[in-house]
């Protein structure tokens, strides 16, 4: 029987083993999720909308208990953990209060007497999630599919999977039926029996490239759909007319938030060179004053890495990175699953750092001569998550935006997800979108009716 371990890399210490699902136990939830999906598709929205108001109320009840969980398995600082959990409630209010509306029949005049699109759930979706916001990536997979009469069930990574029993657990507390969403204790090696088990009708990916690749080829084998949500390496573009205070703010917090380890932060910084020297020895204050320490801390603001192999990987590529010609200005120090905050100049663009997504705290920085340059530099990446561009020249920005290759352009802010809006990207940062009235219609049938009389 295989067992997966979970260590804290803050304190280095094992916190439990947990024993894997069997292929069996697997298949048996996959059936009973299955036979529930019969009965919630029947379910009223209002039904549904009850149970996730519970499941937001339940979030925010019990935040410091779920978040704790976060801080132990993979370094998160506690008061960015309770931000976390209350997004989670956040999402979870939004479905329910939209849900009925954004997928209500879209009718269409033909020479049917009624013609419409039905959006009608599919059954089973597996989702298989990263450990960086343990409880918001699930989360925002889950409330959608939920609330359109989907049933999800969770290969969470290895790491959290304590995370991962705690969400099942918010949905029973919430008052969800049995076999809603239930969560697979599993490696990775078993996600292909999960994908080609027939009752598994989609999957969601998040996490690295080679992950989506093997998930989206299976799935491609068996004709179901897939999300894929990948990595990202999204510029920050410092131009010249900003509002240097609160780009400096803002930059630092794209970049530094959640230790680095997130998707959407602004990993390359690009800025104009007629005020980089001045913008860089600002950026390097600020850097110092991030306080590193016991993510259990509430001053806590950068924790340690979520394992420490994972600061290994960065140490290497700020290495190479430094090797190639970039100048180290602050950080570059590894102690086990800890990183110093990191700000490496001169990088090009055939450097490590700038080709290679950075999951930490890390920032590199490029300067550039006009906008043509920064566009230019900024789509110089396999990624296209987003970017986010600072300047006080609104009109002309709004209208270079198209010329951007990412699934979001954020003018004066850093790209964030929002319930209200979809989330996804484009080129090897994946395809469809999650959140908004896009993300919940990514799992459903739209299924044309045509009545004749
Ligand atoms: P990861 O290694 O790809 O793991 C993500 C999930 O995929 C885990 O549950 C993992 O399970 C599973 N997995 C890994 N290899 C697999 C395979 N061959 N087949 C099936 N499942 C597999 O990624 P991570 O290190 O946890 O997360 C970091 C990456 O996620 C970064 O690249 C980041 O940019 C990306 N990310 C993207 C978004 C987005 O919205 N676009 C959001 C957050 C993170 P095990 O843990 O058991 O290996």
């Amino acid at each position: 029987m295989s067992s997966t371990k979970s260590t804290n890399p803050y304190t280095g210490k094992e916190i439990k083993t947990y024993t894997n699902h069997t292929f069996q136990e697997v298949s048996d939830i996959i059936d009973k999720a299955d036979k529930r999906f019969y009965q919630w598709r029947q379910t009223s929205f209002a039904e549904r909308k009850k149970l996730m108001l519970a499941a937001a109320e339940e979030l925010k009840k019990n935040k410091h208990e779920y978040a704790q969980t976060m801080v132990e398995e993979m370094g998160k600082p506690i008061s960015q953990a309770i931000a976390e959990v209350e997004k989670c409630a956040w999402v979870c209010e939004y479905y329910a209060e939209n849900a009925e509306k954004h997928l209500a029949d879209d009718v269409i005049e033909t020479d049917a007497s009624k013609s419409y699109i039905s959006f009608e759930p599919l059954g089973v979706v597996l989702a298989v999630m990263p450990w960086n916001y343990p409880y918001w990536q699930v989360f925002r997979f889950a409330a959608p599919a939920l609330m359109a009469g989907n049933i999800g069930i969770l290969k969470h990574a290895s790491n959290v999977f304590g995370c991962a029993l705690n969400i099942e657990k918010i949905f029973k507390r919430a008052g969800f039926p049995e076999n809603c969403f239930t969560t697979l204790l599993i490696g990775s090696d078993q996600v292909e029996a999960v994908l080609e088990n027939p009752k598994v009708k989609a999957a969601t990916l998040t996490g690295s490239g080679p992950a989506g690749s093997s998930v989206a080829s299976i799935a491609g084998k068996n004709i179901k759909k897939t999300v894929l949500e990948l990595g990202g390496s999204n510029a920050l573009i410092v131009l010249k007319d900003c509002d240097m205070e609160k780009t400096l703010e803002t930059c630092v917090h794209a970049r530094f938030q959640n230790t680095g380890q997130s998707c959407i932060a602004g990993k390359r910084l690009l800025v104009d060179e007629s005020i980089a020297e001045e913008f860089v020895e600002k950026l390097v204050e600020k850097v110092k004053n991030l306080k590193s320490g016991d993510p259990k801390d509430k001053e806590t603001y950068i924790g340690t890495l979520a394992r420490e192999d994972l600061a290994e990987d960065l140490e290497k590529q700020v290495n190479a990175t430094i090797d190639a010609g970039a100048k180290l200005l602050i950080g570059g120090k590894r102690d086990k699953a800890y990183f110093e905050p990191t700000i490496l100049t001169n990088v090009t663009k055939d450097m490590t750092a700038f080709k290679e997504e950075t999951f930490g705290p890390v920032l590199t920085v490029t300067t550039f001569k006009d906008l043509d340059e920064a566009i230019e530099l900024s789509n110089t990446s396999r990624y296209g998550l987003g970017v986010s561009v600072f300047t006080k020249d609104l009109k002309t920005i709004e209208k270079e935006a198209y010329r951007f290759d990412e699934g979001a352009v954020f003018i004066n802010e850093l790209v964030k997800s929002d319930p209200r809006l979809p989330f996804g990207g484009v080129k090897e940062s994946g395809y469809g979108r999650e959140l908004s009235k896009h993300g919940i219609r990514e799992f459903v049938n739209r299924k044309t009716i045509f009545i004749k009389s």
